[in-house]
């Protein structure tokens, strides 16, 4: 590392995502993208936003962008936050944490980013354990059990287990903290979870995090936000205009109000996709597998006498690729993101010739 930077960055453990083969004919199932494709309206309005215009810089405040989102999610665009993707959204936020004098709190097993982001920022955090079945207690965030906290961060679906709170579990959590903003991010909450969004407008410490790359099959185009209330907004567009203020290009501005506005496609696709799971859920029981129910596009599954590392080296061997965490109490088990039923097909018959 070169001396010219701080020593910092030298003892910063950064996040490692999945990886991103550069090998084509692979079915890829270690991302949680969406296997559809986006909607053929997004090609069409990205090529007719690829003109002139790109010599002038975008909107800074990407007001058709938030009008789109405010309108599929029924705020109003003043309560809607956009960046780079939802990691980028998150950035933001615990940027917004920086200094907090109480820990951010969120589950031991959920999305390995928020203690890179911590690491990088110097927040405090604290973890809590998940339940014995891998489920978030709601109990566990109230301060009657664990004291107050400086502010609480889950995904709904979690990931990778895949396991969702109800809306009103949520709002057990958001209620008990009223001194804490409670972050909940809702990458996956499209493929069966239930959204919180509509909280917003009674909770002035709710903020929900969605993302298109999802259920809108643009993780390529990488457009997130956030939504909760206006001083909450306020905050995250004070870092935003610290740090880029032009987050949304011209071409993923145009490519992200079409993905949703085209509503029949985005129905159609993700009502595919959790058909696919309850398949494909049915196939690894099938197998031997315990699978934890599942509310997003993926699954989380062990096998009692299978080594879930040698599987994932099996699976991939025959150009599968599957998640495969090394952290304790999660290292036996497998993340699939849900394909398309021919990749799904393929990964059962390919399981069943491994064991
Ligand atoms: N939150 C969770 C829980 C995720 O799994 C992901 C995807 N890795 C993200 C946020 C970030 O997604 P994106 O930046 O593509 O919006």
């Amino acid at each position: 590392m070169s001396r010219f930077w701080s020593p910092v960055v030298g003892t910063l453990s950064p996040y490692v995502p999945g990886e991103q083969p550069k090998l084509q004919n692979l079915v890829k199932l270690n991302t949680n993208e969406h296997p559809y494709g986006p909607s053929p309206k997004v090609l069409d309005a990205i090529r007719a936003a690829c003109d002139d215009a790109l010599k002038l810089y975008p909107d800074p405040s990407s007001d058709r962008l938030r009008q789109a989102i405010a309108a599929t999610v029924g705020v109003q665009p003043g309560q809607v936050f956009v960046g780079n993707g939802s990691d980028e959204v998150l950035a933001h936020v615990f940027l917004a944490l920086l200094k907090h004098d109480r820990p951010l709190r969120f589950p031991d097993i959920t999305y390995s980013f928020y203690p890179v982001y911590c690491g990088l920022y110097g927040i405090q955090y604290e973890t809590v354990p998940l339940t014995a079945d891998f489920r978030i207690d709601v109990e566990d965030y109230l301060p009657a059990r664990s004291g107050p906290a400086g502010a609480i961060i889950f995904p709904n679906p979690n990931a990778p287990t895949g396991r969702a709170l109800t809306a009103a579990e949520v709002e057990r959590i958001v209620a008990g903290n009223p001194d804490a903003v409670v972050v909940v991010d809702e990458a996956y909450v499209d493929f069966g979870g239930e959204s919180v969004i509509a909280l917003t407008s009674r909770y002035d410490n709710l903020l929900v995090v969605q993302t298109l790359s999802k259920s809108r099959s643009l993780a390529g185009l990488r457009v997130g936000f956030a939504v909760g209330g206006a001083a909450l907004i306020e905050g995250l567009e004070r870092v935003k205009n610290s740090f880029n203020s032009y987050p949304i290009d011209r071409l993923a501005s145009a490519g992200a109000v079409a993905a949703l506005e085209d509503t029949e496609y985005f129905e159609r696709t993700r009502q595919a996709v959790i058909e696919s799971r309850s398949r494909m859920t049915a196939g690894l029981q099938a197998l031997g597998f315990e699978v934890l129910p599942s509310s997003a596009n993926f699954v989380f599954a062990r096998h009692p006498s299978q080594d879930a590392a040698g599987l994932a080296a099996a699976l991939r061997e025959r150009s599968i690729i599957v998640r495969h965490f090394r952290q304790p109490r999660i290292d036996q088990f497998l993340r699939i993101s849900v394909g398309t039923e021919a990749e799904c097909g393929l990964l059962l018959g390919a399981l069943a010739e491994i064991l």
